[in-house]
């Protein structure tokens, strides 16, 4: 991919959807890092955004689908490529157990809505801040469940412009990783879901009770991007991290959490490259005493 300089006109003219130029990055993710959009395109419908990617294509420029930005890092203060948010992929349809949703639909209002309808099986996300399609991406999951064990099928955009359905085990799904990290030119449009009849006091019980958990245990008041770093096999990255000292640890507005140190925090003003610092200094050390390559959840945006 190329990143060629974009002729902003020439958006306006493709007439796909609304243009806002110069955003405010700072809106637009989760860690609330300042900064600025060159240009943010949310397309109407699915013939807006396939005119959009055949022009990003044909001039060789850069672009980035962004979901609910709650993984996301851009390291510089201007991000000069195309932003595209999927916000008017956003149906829903739930036939019996089968719930269908758009790309843009919010997972945690999503799972919530589900949970509430005596549906089970999406309990784990109703704390995970994404939308559908970065969730799928991301194969988000939490309480040893996540997207895998409840995707039937999803709808992508492949970079020929077709629309495709990808079966389950087409994604090749694994721990917090879908086919979709190394193939960034396919697009999730929607997904289906297979969930199950429950009791719905039960579930909403449960529901409850792990969102205690998560505002006991993680520094929700702050903004950030969840957890920094991929658990090891049989151990725990905030454990580790916890070991060699670096809770409160920070490099310029970039906190390791008090509260779980396996947070990031931003305490007012972080810039992305705090975050890479943080994280790098974490990773030295984590190498250094436990000869162990911890892996980023987390993606930092170019
Ligand atoms: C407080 C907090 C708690 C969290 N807890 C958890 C947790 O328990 N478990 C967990 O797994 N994660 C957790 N996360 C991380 C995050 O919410 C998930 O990774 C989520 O799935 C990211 O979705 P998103 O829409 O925000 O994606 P974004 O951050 O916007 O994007 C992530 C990647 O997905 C790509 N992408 C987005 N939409 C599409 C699409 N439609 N098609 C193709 N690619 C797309 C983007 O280009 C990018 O590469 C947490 C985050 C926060 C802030």
């Amino acid at each position: 991919m190329g990143s060629k300089i974009m002729n902003i006109k020439d958006i306006y003219d493709l007439n796909v959807g609304d243009v806002i130029e110069n955003v405010d990055l700072s809106k637009y993710t989760t860690y609330k890092i300042n900064g600025t959009g060159r240009v943010l395109v949310i397309p109407s419908d699915i013939d807006g955004l396939k005119r959009l990617i055949d022009y990003i294509k044909t001039n060789g420029l850069k672009y980035k689908i962004l979901g609910n930005g709650s993984n996301l890092v851009f390291i510089d203060s201007v991000y000069d490529g195309i932003l595209i948010k999927l916000d008017n992929f956003n149906s829903l349809d739930i036939n019996d157990t089968i719930v269908t949703a758009g790309a843009g639909f919010n997972l945690m209002k999503l799972a919530l809505k589900c949970s509430m309808m005596g549906l089970s099986g999406m309990e784990f996300a109703t704390g995970i801040p994404g939308s559908v399609g970065g969730s799928v991406y991301m194969n988000a999951g939490a309480y040893n469940s996540d997207i895998s064990s409840i995707l039937e099928s999803a709808l992508i955009l492949t970079p020929e412009l077709e629309i495709v359905k990808y079966s389950n085990s087409d994604f090749k799904f694994g721990y917090r990783t879908s086919v979709l990290q190394s193939n960034h030119d396919y697009i999730c449009l929607a997904a289906q879901f297979k969930l199950s009849h429950g009791d719905k006091d039960e579930i909403m019980e449960l529901v409850n009770n792990r969102r205690e958990r998560r505002f006991s245990s993680q520094p929700l008041e702050y903004p950030s991007a969840g957890s920094v770093f991929r658990n090891p096999t049989d151990d725990y990255a905030g454990r580790l991290i916890e070991e060699l000292g670096f809770k409160g640890k920070s490099i310029g507005g970039a906190q390791v959490s008090e509260k779980h140190a396996n947070f990031i925090i931003n305490t007012g003003g972080a810039t992305g490259h705090d975050i890479y610092d943080l994280i790098s200094e974490i990773r030295k050390s984590v190498k250094e005493k436990y000869d162990i390559d911890l892996k980023v959840e987390q993606e930092f945006v170019e």
